[in-house]
């Protein structure tokens, strides 16, 4: 097992009420899993998603982990965060030319000692490129876009052994890749309920889902597509609204790019009668609060 005083602390995840006008009728309970209180750098679902990518990596004795992603990133602020910790090298492969100014997530990750390439979108999207990163990167352990893939969802599995004895009947999470919801709806009982809220502007039938059904037995999810206010990482005036009233309202600080989209749309479904009574509803705070510094100065009524 991978230690450090540093990595991030799973036992800070703690449980929080939402109380709302909208809720009281039909008796439903509202709770918040507060993963991104485990830690300020490695934050909320990224951690479960990377812990057995290092040990692996540990394992194989590679001399670190290369990965892929945007240049607001929370996998990779989080890959190179985790392996300056443990002594890993790190390689992070970035989506898009390289920028006049760089990102404040790539200023981080260069000083976390990750080691930066940029990739015109053509090329990070162009089947052969990955199989060429792994040539040219033997040395190293490759690690998917956003911790995608089988260890991922084993980490994600461990998510709900947080969740306190409560008997919740709907779980809901936001999806990117697919990955932590996988590892919920297997955490599962049979009872419960998974919903997702894809962040990304997906069809009925898509590559996310297909990803989630090949990779669990349970089919007790499902994904409701209305919520993606445009695609990934775009944003609104409504939604940012939202999440400044929700801060004021509930003092939890979210995300434009994940959890304020996901909690918009738990608070939209419970008001509109999407919820049977009495239920019991565990919202997931993924956490990914650094991708807010994307936004311009003064959008957020709180500091990230
Ligand atoms: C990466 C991320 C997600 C999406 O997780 P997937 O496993 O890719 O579906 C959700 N919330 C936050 C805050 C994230 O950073």
């Amino acid at each position: 097992m991978i230690r450090s005083p540093n990595l991030p602390d799973t036992g800070k995840a703690n449980i929080e009420s939402i109380h709302h006008y909208s809720l009281e009728n039909s008796k439903i309970s509202l709770d918040v899993l507060r993963l991104d209180k485990i830690h300020t750098i490695i934050s909320g679902n990224k951690w479960f998603k990377l812990k057995y990518y290092l040990e692996e990596c540990v394992t194989f004795q590679k001399k670190g982990i290369i990965t892929l992603g945007g240049a607001y990133s929370n996998h990779l602020i989080a890959v190179a965060y985790a392996c300056n910790l443990i002594g890993l090298s790190s390689i992070g492969i970035i989506r898009g030319e390289q920028p006049t100014t760089l990102s404040p997530t790539l200023i981080d990750i260069q000083k976390f000692g990750m080691q930066v390439e940029f990739a015109g979108r053509e090329m990070f999207y162009n089947s052969n490129f990955v199989y060429q990163l792994k040539q040219k990167y033997s040395d190293y352990f490759f690690v998917d876009e956003g911790g995608r893939g089988v260890p991922g969802i084993r980490g994600a599995e461990e998510i709900l052994q947080l969740a306190g004895k409560t008997e919740y009947t709907h779980i809901i999470c936001a999806v990117g890749t697919g990955t932590m919801i996988t590892g919920i709806i297997n955490a599962a009982t049979e009872r419960q309920w998974v919903i997702g809220i894809p962040v990304l502007k997906l069809g009925q039938k898509n590559t996310v889902s297909d990803y989630i059904l090949a990779n669990t037995k349970s089919q007790n999810f499902v994904l409701e597509y209305d919520f993606h206010f445009g695609g990934y990482a775009k944003s609104s005036k409504e939604l940012l609204h939202f999440i400044n009233l929700f801060y004021f309202e509930q003092n939890i600080p979210l995300d434009f790019v994940y959890t304020g989209k996901l909690f918009f749309a738990v608070m939209k479904l419970a008001g509109s009668g999407y919820f049977p009574k009495a239920s019991r509803i565990l919202v997931v705070h993924s956490g990914g609060l650094q991708g807010n510094r994307s936004l311009p100065a003064g959008k957020l009524a709180f500091c990230y």
